[in-house]
């Protein structure tokens, strides 16, 4: 259960917070999470002493028969008064765990505070930006190069064969569902490989984690399912043929929840720590409100393969794990040759879990703009408290030592459909008629290519 103790310690720290992130809460919730445990304060002390009236009732009973008599009756009495408490707080407790599991994470005192426009970049790399003519840029978008009615398919290195094809896929499974074919295939496969091949190098344990989990798990991550609002998850029906009833299985929106979920409810030795784990996943989302250049091609869709790394640590090692994870994202992503900016993302763009995130966005010729390619985030003990993620810390003593809530954190390692645009866009070198005469790919890429071209 989660510890309310610093919620209730500075409540306007917490509404602060709940502002700060734009956070879809009303913070007259902290107030009224107060107001409970005062309450459930005050039935707690009257459990207390009825319970030791009961039990001195109970020693007072073989005094003689008045004074078993007496004791009956107020042992009865007791009786009727704790089945009336227990419940009550039970009741009050279940409401402030409830109320408390709705708050997101605290926020690092350095993330700059407002939303997206109020990011901090930190630095940028790779090779400069190109100034392309402004007549150049709609032929570098990646749609148009990469669909079997694109200039890709006209050109001469590889005749008629898209990357991609929008129009099946979208009478297959409707709009924003990817179909990736030929060497937009091969490319999946090998950047997939290529980001396992860096991971695995800096000591990461490979995973293939289940797509489905279960909508309370993805809940106890950060992800609200429920959102109302910004509904951005699926939800699995339990089959039956009326369809309507839930399973309370949700598609994952990332491999970060299946991976997180591993680990819970146990307890670590610090030694064990920290746990590096990377993996593979299909991640869906529903994408509510996406519109616009953003919905164009495979910028973002409903469906696709993410790299993800989870890592599990203690709360001394999450900072600086927080400064790995995006150095060996900057290693992945400056491999592939792309112009990169990292940025430390503002309070409004920390969803519920991240206490502090960076964002590595590259440049993208067909958008004109830079585009996000990857996240990394320290989620401090937020998740770890939703599903009792624990360490026990290395003692000198030989008594044992309390358990601690462990610390974690998840970053992209790669992010397919997103690399494969800013690939694909910067890449191509194109003839006189805007056609594609070349495509270049990294050559980071070329041993886990499995076609011959
Ligand atoms: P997130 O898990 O939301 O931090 O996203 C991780 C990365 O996945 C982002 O940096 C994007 O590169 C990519 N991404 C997120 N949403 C989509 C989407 N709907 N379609 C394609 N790529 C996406």
């Amino acid at each position: 259960s989660l510890d309310l103790a610093p919620i209730l310690a500075n409540p306007s720290r917490i509404k602060q917070n709940l502002l700060d992130r734009n956070y879809p809460l009303d913070p007259s919730v902290v107030d009224e999470l107060t107001a409970l445990e005062t309450e459930a304060k005050g039935v707690r002390k009257e459990l207390q002493a009825a319970r030791e009236r009961r039990n001195a009732a109970a020693g007072a009973g073989g005094k003689g028969q008045q004074a078993t008599e007496e004791a009956r009756k107020e042992g009865a009495e007791l009786k009727k008064l704790l089945k009336r408490l227990e419940p009550h707080l039970a009741g009050l407790e279940k409401q402030l765990q409830h109320l408390a599991l709705q708050l997101p994470n605290t926020s690092h005192e350095a993330s700059p505070v407002g939303d997206e426009d109020q990011a901090i970049t930190v630095k940028t790399f790779g090779p400069s930006i190109p100034s392309p003519p402004p007549s150049a840029i709609p032929s570098l978008d990646h749609l148009a190069l990469t669909s079997p009615s694109g200039s890709l398919s006209s050109s001469s290195s590889t005749p008629g064969k898209p990357w991609t094809d929008f129009p099946s896929s979208t009478l297959t499974s409707g709009p924003s569902w990817p179909l990736l074919l030929n060497s937009g295939a091969l490319l999946e496969l090998a950047l997939t490989q290529y980001a396992f091949s860096r991971t695995l190098h800096r000591g990461f344990s490979p995973v293939l984690t289940p797509d489905v989990v279960r909508a309370e798990v993805a809940e106890r991550c950060g992800f609200r399912p429920r959102d109302g609002e910004a509904q951005q998850t699926y939800f699995l029906s339990d089959g039956t043929p009326e369809g309507a009833k839930e399973a309370g299985l949700v598609l994952a929106g990332t491999a970060e929840v299946p991976l997180v979920a591993m680990s819970a409810a146990r307890i670590f030795e610090a030694k064990e720590l920290p746990l590096r784990q990377v993996a593979l996943g299909r991640a869906f989302r529903a994408e509510a409100g996406a519109r616009g250049a953003d919905s164009r091609g495979l910028y973002r869709v409903h469906q696709f393969s993410k790299v993800e790394m989870v890592v599990v640590c203690t709360e001394e090692q999450s900072g600086e794990l927080l400064e790995e994870l995006r150095s060996l994202q900057e290693e992945i992503l400056s491999g592939l040759g792309l112009s990169l900016r990292v940025l430390d993302m503002p309070t409004q763009e920390l969803g519920a879990s991240a206490h502090r995130k960076y964002d590595i966005e590259a440049w993208m010729p067909g958008r004109g703009k830079w585009g996000e390619l990857s996240s990394a985030s320290n989620c401090t003990d937020y998740q770890s408290r939703r599903l009792g993620i624990r360490y026990r810390p290395s003692t000198t003593t030989s008594a044992p030592s309390k358990t601690l809530f462990a610390h974690t954190l998840n970053a992209t390692a790669a992010a397919i459909p997103r690399l494969i645009v800013a690939l694909v866009e910067n890449g191509a070198v194109l003839g006189e008629k805007g056609e594609v005469v070349k495509m270049r790919l990294p050559g980071c890429l070329r041993r886990f290519w499995l076609g011959s071209g």
